[in-house]
């Protein structure tokens, strides 16, 4: 068993109150996922994780980067570990990225085949190579509860020619990503300790910013059934309206019953609109990058029209505000630490500041889905 899904109510705008029951634990969507790039959500501790958000419920799932793995410590170095989840002591459902975006988007001097991409190491130049069937191998040595099928990711912007060009090269290693994955899927790192359970390989849509693209791309991932059901290749500088329409345009294709997964996305307006739309998942760096760079998220004050306000941490403004950052927000930063001193955090440069931020910013992130979920509960007719 990889997954089970189940939808316990639908909205009329097509959100999904579910529960995503997976080998470390349930994970309830719609559901955002912080994202641990190198083994850690950084600046913040596993232990801060399991209680940050509303009622101490802690972030339900996290990502990491195949890419950044692959290349530091090494994935069989963490497959000697046992695995992710125990080399980074993270007992919840972990999903890994394909290592396809980051190859495509830190590497130098990549070469493109029908096998697969060369690619120089951003760290220390070395020459690497990955096709579908290394990054599934890569993959299940790190042993997350979801892996992604390997997949180009086109430049922006791209003509329609190129893009369904590229499409129907990820398409092609989606195919060689599942025959690998089926082959070799007994060999995750914790096939001893949950002996009936593997991984599930989750499929990419692709098809860029031209709606009969994705379409197609859906259509084809669907005649190969996968489990669940990504859509990539968004968020990458196009106008809202646009990654909207693709996400709407990829919905009405993707079977109802199968998890989907909008990856990379993005501002907490974003991420509450997509999922009264019917994605169940995402994950996106912004809340943690944005709180190592000062920038923080609250809600929104009487006559704020934002549902979600942006505040620069670092301005003169709050150097002697001794309000919380959001008095509305139950984080134990909120709980216990003033706009002046994160101010001052900041201006000192002290890693203490991002840590803070940090925790802060993933609760609102996590909070704003709790919310979205509990109205999909109250508004919903029942499936
Ligand atoms: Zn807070």
């Amino acid at each position: 068993m990889g997954l089970t899904f189940e939808i316990s109510a639908t909205s009329g705008s097509g959100g999904r109150r579910g529960a995503l029951h997976l080998p470390h634990g349930t994970v309830e969507t719609p559901v955002f996922m912080p994202v641990g790039t190198a083994a850690t959500v950084k600046t913040v501790q596993q232990e801060t994780l399991e209680h940050i958000g509303r009622d101490a419920a802690g972030a339900q799932i996290i990502l990491a980067n195949t890419y950044h793995l692959y290349l530091r410590p090494g994935h069989d170095l963490i497959r000697r570990m046992g695995g992710v989840h125990r080399f980074m002591s993270w007992p919840r459902p972990m999903l890994t990225d394909s290592g396809g975006f980051q190859v495509f988007s830190l590497s130098e001097l990549r070469k493109v085949t029908d096998d697969g991409v060369e690619f120089r190491s951003h760290l220390d130049g070395s020459k690497h190579f990955f096709s579908p069937e290394h990054s599934i191998e890569v993959q299940i040595a790190l042993g997350a509860d979801i892996l992604m099928v390997f997949d180009e990711c086109v430049e922006t912007p791209a003509t329609w020619e190129r893009t369904k060009q590229s499409m129907g090269l990820t398409h092609e290693w989606a195919a060689r990503s599942k025959a690998y994955f089926e082959a070799h899927k007994h060999e995750v790192p914790w096939a001893a300790e949950f002996p009936a359970k593997h991984q599930s390989l989750f499929g990419i849509v692709q098809g860029g910013m031209f709606a009969d693209l994705r379409r197609e791309s859906a259509e084809r991932l669907v005649e190969m059934d996968f489990p669940g059901y990504a859509i990539g290749g968004l968020a990458v500088g196009e106008p809202r309206e646009v990654t909207r329409e693709m996400i709407a345009r990829t919905l009405e294709v993707l079977p109802p019953d199968k998890p989907r997964y909008v990856m990379g996305v993005g501002y907490p307006d974003e991420i509450e609109e997509y999922a009264r739309m019917g994605v169940d998942m995402m994950d996106c760096v912004l809340p943690t990058r944005a709180a190592r760079h000062g920038l923080l998220f609250r809600a929104p004050e009487p006559g704020e029209a934002e549902t979600a306000v942006r505040m620069n941490i670092k301005r003169v403004e709050y150097a002697e505000d001794q309000r919380p950052i959001d008095p509305t927000c139950t984080c134990l930063v909120c709980g216990r630490y003033t706009r002046a001193y994160l101010r001052h955090l900041f201006v000192a440069k002290e890693p203490l500041g991002a840590t803070l931020n940090s925790i802060h910013n993933l609760s609102f992130y996590l909070d704003t889905m709790a919310r979205v979920r509990r109205n999909l509960e109250s508004r919903s007719t029942s499936a």
